[in-house]
């Protein structure tokens, strides 16, 4: 059994934490909270050990009468592998506690790529991360564009790739976040910077990307635009979509109008949280013109990442090859092709 723990318990470690505890060779030994609210109460009431990330933490839940199993330091002494979800830049100043505690570690997007020289999309590039005590897995988006790209590169061949994101402004429980009105240039100037994050897994890809924040909280979705190494239709880019794993193809003519379809048939699936760790490409959306494939992707921010973090721990943690950490994942969250494809 692998031993995990999660550092900080919010959008990305509440999930990975419950995708930790249903693989059969990981044990959740617990997670971090800084403070007592609502969140830590439900994962006390599903058994999950808790522990405080500071001192300070520490006599915020003693005297708020939780019960805690100690300290970050607590935890790590007692984990193969933590898995850092903590807020953006607060992983990178984590990193030393790590490694004077001798655990292996798993961060998110919000890190550059240098803190740990490994990032990470299962799909791509397994075996990259396999040996190495640290990995970042990439962010949404960035996970959406490499599971994309590299599906119609390994069938068809992308020579460059070009990407418009509409991205959500917040999750859904940021209330302090907008914008409410207005659609803001994310940044004015090009290009986004989940382009060169693509390029930290796709090497050497020739891809720009620009992006735009609209005033809604569940998806994103991308324009994206491939150039093909070869002459391909319509039919060779589909296939290839439906070849890779963690794509699933949706059809307007089925009801899939907009991302709040999406939503509403994870809810229909009985999906935890509601949440889609596929990357979603319309397949009606796939059309070729001028050896350029042009497609429409949505990407679940809260969950897309979850699986690949699974499989970051398993390459961290040695003695997996990725067919069959991925095979195990998919298996226990359920991930599906598309309808009718479980
Ligand atoms: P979040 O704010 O929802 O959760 C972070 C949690 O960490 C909170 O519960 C916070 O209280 C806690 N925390 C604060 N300081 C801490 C500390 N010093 N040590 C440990 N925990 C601490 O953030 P999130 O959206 O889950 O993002 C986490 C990481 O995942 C970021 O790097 C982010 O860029 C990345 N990410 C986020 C999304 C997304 O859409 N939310 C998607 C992919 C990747």
């Amino acid at each position: 059994m692998i031993r995990v723990g999660v550092n900080g318990y919010g959008t990305i470690g509440r999930r990975v934490a419950d995708a930790v505890r249903k693989q059969e060779d990981m044990e959740l030994v617990g997670v971090t909270k800084t403070k007592p609210d609502y969140k830590s109460a439900v994962a006390l009431e599903k058994g999950i050990g808790l522990y405080a990330v500071d001192m300070k933490g520490l006599e915020a839940f003693r005297a708020a009468g939780v019960s805690v199993r100690g300290t970050l330091n607590d935890m790590l002494q007692r984990v193969d592998v933590v898995v850092d979800a903590s807020p953006e830049d607060v992983g990178a100043t984590n990193k030393k506690m790590y490694e004077q505690a001798g655990v292996r570690a798993v961060f998110q997007g919000g890190e550059e790529h240098s803190l740990t020289g490994v990032s990470f999309v299962a799909q791509c590039n397994f075996d990259e991360a396999v040996g190495k005590t640290m990995v970042r897995c990439v962010s949404c988006n960035t996970t959406g564009l490499c599971r994309t790209i590299h599906a119609v590169d390994t069938g068809v061949g992308v020579s460059r790739a070009r990407a418009v994101l509409a991205r959500r402004a917040a999750d859904p429980d940021e209330v302090g976040k907008g914008p409410i009105d207005a659609v803001v240039l994310d940044p004015p100037t090009l290009p986004s910077h989940h382009g060169p994050d693509v390029q930290t897994v796709l090497h050497g890809l020739n891809i720009a990307t620009m992006a735009f924040k609209v005033p809604t909280t569940h998806m994103h979705l991308h324009s994206l635009i491939l150039s093909l190494k070869r002459p391909a239709t319509k039919d060779d880019v589909v296939r290839a979509l439906e070849a890779a794993p963690r794509t699933m193809l949706v059809d307007s003519r089925m009801g899939f109008k907009s991302t709040a379809n999406l939503m509403d048939l994870a809810r229909e699936l009985g999906r935890t949280r509601n949440d889609i760790y596929e990357a979603v490409v319309w397949r009606d959306s796939v059309t070729v013109v001028d050896g350029e494939a042009y497609m429409f992707l949505a990407v679940h921010q809260e969950a897309i990442v979850v699986p690949e973090n699974v499989d970051a721990v398993r390459a961290v943690a040695g003695g997996y090859d990725k067919k069959r950490s991925m095979g195990m994942t998919d298996a226990s969250l359920g991930v599906r092709k598309g309808l009718g494809q479980p």
